[in-house]
């Protein structure tokens, strides 16, 4: 009689159920963790990126020289320093590029994330745009205004003063038909203005 061995397989067999449930659990344990983990630190807050409210000094320092040692501190040495991070940047544009830089921003607190306008104040700043610009219309208007103003009173001179000399000139005219031509020429004052005709 022949000795049949059992027939038994070398594969392991996995309980699929079983491994199924295990990794769920494990799924949802990773999940309470990283929850957890949010909450102990929460991510890092930083201001959005907002316009600079100085000027930058490119030049204060063009055109000098120093005398720079091994030991002069960064802050003091040729090129421009950036206090904010303690570093030196060569030249200007470097400069600029540094401070509108992520590295910099970060270290000013700041993301490169920018505000989103919303709807009202765009139509605020179109308000103050449309109100800078009559304003401006208005200040035309009135240096107009004065010009014109000014512009009358002297026509107004000019036609006063040619009232006067008309007036001058009558008076003396009148004064000269009161002489004789005859007389006149006799007295020497012949080219008064009558002889001028
Ligand atoms: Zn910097």
């Amino acid at each position: 009689m022949a000795y049949e061995k059992p027939v038994t397989s070398h594969r392991r067999k996995w309980d699929k159920d079983e491994y199924e449930k295990v990794a769920a659990e494990r799924l949802e344990e990773e999940q309470r963790l990283l929850l957890e983990k949010d909450k102990k630190e929460p991510p890092i807050k930083r201001d959005l990126l907002k316009p600079r409210e100085y000027k930058v000094d490119l030049d204060s320092k063009l055109g000098k020289s120093i005398v720079i040692t091994k030991t002069t501190p960064a802050s003091h040495q040729g090129g421009y320093y950036c206090n904010v991070c303690d570093c030196v940047v060569k030249d200007s544009i470097n400069f600029l590029d540094h401070i509108n830089g992520k590295k910099h921003q970060r270290n000013l607190g700041m993301s490169m994330r920018i505000e989103r306008s919303s709807l009202e104040q765009v139509k605020r700043r179109f308000e103050i745009n449309k109100k800078k610009v009559e304003e401006k219309k208005k200040d035309y208007d009135f240096e107009e205004r004065m010009r014109e103003l000014r512009e009358e009173e002297e026509k107004q001179k000019v036609y006063r003063k040619e009232m006067r000399k008309e007036r001058k000139r009558k008076a003396e005219g009148d004064l000269e038909q009161d002489v004789d031509p005859d007389m006149a020429a006799v007295m020497g004052f012949s080219g008064f203005g009558s002889s001028k005709k």
